[in-house]
């Protein structure tokens, strides 16, 4: 019965497995189409400031809009984009559509483009991102660049180059999702970052408690003697905005505020903030 039973399943596995390279293979070539049939937009996700209710900065999270698949999230289609090299093309899209937005906000408002490794190694990056934001008539200040620590796993001799290189101009970096990856003290201390987000597994899951608390404590205190920003990801409860602001983290983010809503309706949250003096939570109902 076992031996049945393990080739049915390696059967199976053998089917999800083709399927799996099937659609992996589908989207990297339709992801070099979808661009130009305007099959991608960037949502803007609101960060705000945890002591005044204010916008700080939106996050740009890119979305595919599919014919026949749907709505195809970024964790789908990403990765093959970096093994395919695609997130390249795609990078330098997002960054200017970013830039292009962020260009019509109010002044103070800043707006956090996520990049991967292979785009910092691509040669010319730093200079690719300073032209998009001419291009944009964004101020360099008003960009924010968020990088994972695999970044620094390899490479990051050329990575503190492209930092120090954007830094010199203005542009900011955010450490993304700490927490999760080889979070290394040292990353903080060799590289110029202005604002470390805290991975929203410390806020939610099943691992929350009396230790994460302790943590998100711990990185805010640092966080407030570096003069860095500590970003609390994945807040989805007023709770859990109330624990994060009495561990010190100056700014939050999380469907409580606001899911990532297209740039029309960031326009409206923005406006709505303004007149109200801080956000309204659950801004998405303006989505519906
Ligand atoms: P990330 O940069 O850590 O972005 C935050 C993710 O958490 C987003 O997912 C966001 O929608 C989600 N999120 C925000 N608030 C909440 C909450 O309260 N609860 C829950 N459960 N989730 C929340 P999204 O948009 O699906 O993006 C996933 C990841 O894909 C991003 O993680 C980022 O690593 C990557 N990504 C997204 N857009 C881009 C892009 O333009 N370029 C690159 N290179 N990567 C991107
Ligand atoms: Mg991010
Ligand atoms: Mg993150
Ligand atoms: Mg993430």
């Amino acid at each position: 019965h076992a031996k049945v039973h393990g080739r049915n399943q390696l059967q199976f596995f053998d089917q999800a497995m083709t399927r799996d390279l099937v659609r992996k293979k589908e989207i990297e070539s339709e992801l070099r189409a979808a661009i130009q049939k305007d099959e991608l937009s960037i949502f803007f996700q609101p960060i705000v400031d945890l002591k005044t209710g204010r916008i700080r900065t939106f996050e740009a999270l890119v979305r595919w809009f599919h014919p026949e698949k749907g709505e195809l999230r970024p964790d789908e289609f990403i990765p093959v984009a970096e093994e395919t090299g695609v997130i390249i093309t795609l990078g330098n899209w997002i960054t200017a559509q970013a830039a292009k937005a962020a260009a019509q906000w109010p002044k103070d408002l800043t707006v956090a483009v996520n990049l991967s490794p292979l785009q910092i190694r691509a040669p010319g990056a730093a200079l690719g991102i300073l032209n998009a934001i001419r291009d944009a008539g964004l101020e360099p200040w008003r960009l924010e660049l968020e990088v994972t620590e695999s970044l620094f796993i390899e490479d990051s001799e050329n990575t503190e180059r492209f930092m120090e290189e954007l830094s010199s101009h203005g542009v900011r970096f955010a450490l993304d999702d700490f927490g999760t990856g080889y979070s290394s003290l040292g990353y903080i201390n060799q590289f110029p970052f202005k604002k470390i987000k805290v991975d929203r597994s410390f806020v939610s899951g099943p691992n929350i408690g009396r230790k994460s608390d302790a943590i998100i404590r711990a990185v805010a205190e640092m966080g407030s003697t570096l003069e860095m920003d500590i970003v609390a990801e994945g807040l989805e409860t007023v709770e859990q905005v109330e624990a994060v602001r009495k561990a010190g983290c100056t700014l939050g983010q999380g469907y409580y505020f606001s899911r990532a809503v297209p740039d029309f309706l960031a326009a409206m949250l923005i406006s709505q903030e303004r007149e109200d003096g801080a956000v309204t939570p659950n801004g998405s109902r303006l989505a519906g």
